[in-house]
């Protein structure tokens, strides 16, 4: 298939064109430097610097067989203080995406969903089917793509995935997380023990959970691309489907510095901090529609292994 890939240079779109394009497929990545690299663009696939809202139509009247739309503002806490980026940035780019599909033709979407658009779940593991009532603005943009979504498919034909991906993790050889603004757990943690910064912060250690820190479902990343393969596979004109990504295992924030210890042999100092604004204090996903529909079967998901891959990832990065 020909492919295009918007946001193929930031960290899981680039993971994803790495094995689009190992699968045989034609990729395209579309992205516009605003927080990704273009030296994670995978050699083999043709890269246009770009801002989607204003060239999707040039682009997409190539003819493509597919869209991945991994573009995206995905600050959980800048998306609170800045909403307008995230309703702009996220919503408004994904309609002039839609239209653009519907004017040329273009037949599949795979689209990043969250699992940010659950909120503070009523059930876990979280199943599809359960209420979607967002804690922040991150995730409530991402859920009003998904309605967006469903009334293009049904009203257009178009053969429409989204993933709720939980927490991504880990790399794949030399593609890894490299946010100029780091907030994500692991590769902060990973930080610590580099020597880049002195501890680690745990937001909150009065959460109603067993050790009082907050239980997230870490999955690796390339698990997660080969989802996106298998939501190509299966996707039928019409219908727009939904598919939790985890490995239904929650792990809390001092399971996952004491892996991270145990990886890197380093002392990793913990301070607690207060509460982060729009944590959830559960998240761990039930990706059973995954498996059964798609026969998804993640092959990485025990925590050690996402970490070293993501410790190996950081270390050969800064040359430690
Ligand atoms: N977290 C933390 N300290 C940090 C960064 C994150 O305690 O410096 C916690 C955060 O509150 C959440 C979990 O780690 O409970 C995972 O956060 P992350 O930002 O990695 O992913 P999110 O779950 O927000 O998508």
């Amino acid at each position: 298939m020909k492919l295009l890939v918007t946001g193929g240079a930031g960290y899981v779109g680039s993971v994803c064109a790495a094995r689009l394009l190992e699968a045989g497929h034609e990729v395209v990545v579309l992205d516009d430097l605003s927080t990704g690299h273009e030296d994670a663009v995978p050699a083999g696939a043709r890269f246009i610097r770009g801002d989607i809202a204003e060239v999707i139509g040039d682009v997409l009247a190539e003819g493509f067989d597919g869209v991945l739309h991994f573009a995206a503002k995905s600050l959980v806490g800048e998306s609170m203080q800045d909403p307008g980026k995230y309703w702009t940035g996220n919503v408004l780019t994904a309609i002039r995406l839609l239209d653009a599909m519907k004017d040329h033709g273009t037949p599949k979407l795979v689209f990043s969903s969250t699992a940010a658009t659950y909120g503070e779940p009523r059930e876990v593991p979280i199943p599809e089917s359960a209420p979607t009532a967002p804690t922040n603005t991150y995730g409530a943009t991402k859920l009003a793509i998904d309605h967006a979504i469903t009334s293009y498919a049904a009203a257009h034909g178009l053969a429409a995935t989204s993933l709720r991906y939980f927490n991504v993790a880990g790399a794949y050889g030399s593609i890894g997380e490299r946010h100029a603004t780091e907030t994500h757990l692991i590769p902060l943690v990973l930080q610590v023990a580099l020597g880049q910064r002195e501890h680690i912060s745990i937001y909150g250690e009065d959460w109603p959970t067993e050790d009082g820190t907050c239980i997230r479902d870490y999955i690796h990343v390339t698990d997660l691309a080969d989802a996106h393969l298998l939501a190509l596979d299966h996707a039928t004109a019409g219908e727009h489907r939904i598919y939790n990504l985890g490995n239904g295992t929650g792990f809390s924030v001092k399971q996952v510095i004491d892996t991270c210890r145990e990886v890197t042999g380093h002392p990793i100092p913990a301070v607690v901090a207060p509460r982060r604004a729009g944590d959830p204090a559960v998240l761990v996903a039930s990706a059973e529609r995954a498996r059964t529909d798609l026969g998804w079967k993640p092959e990485r998901a025990d925590l050690a292994g996402i970490v070293r891959d993501a410790w190996e990832f950081t270390r050969a990065r800064h040359g430690a």
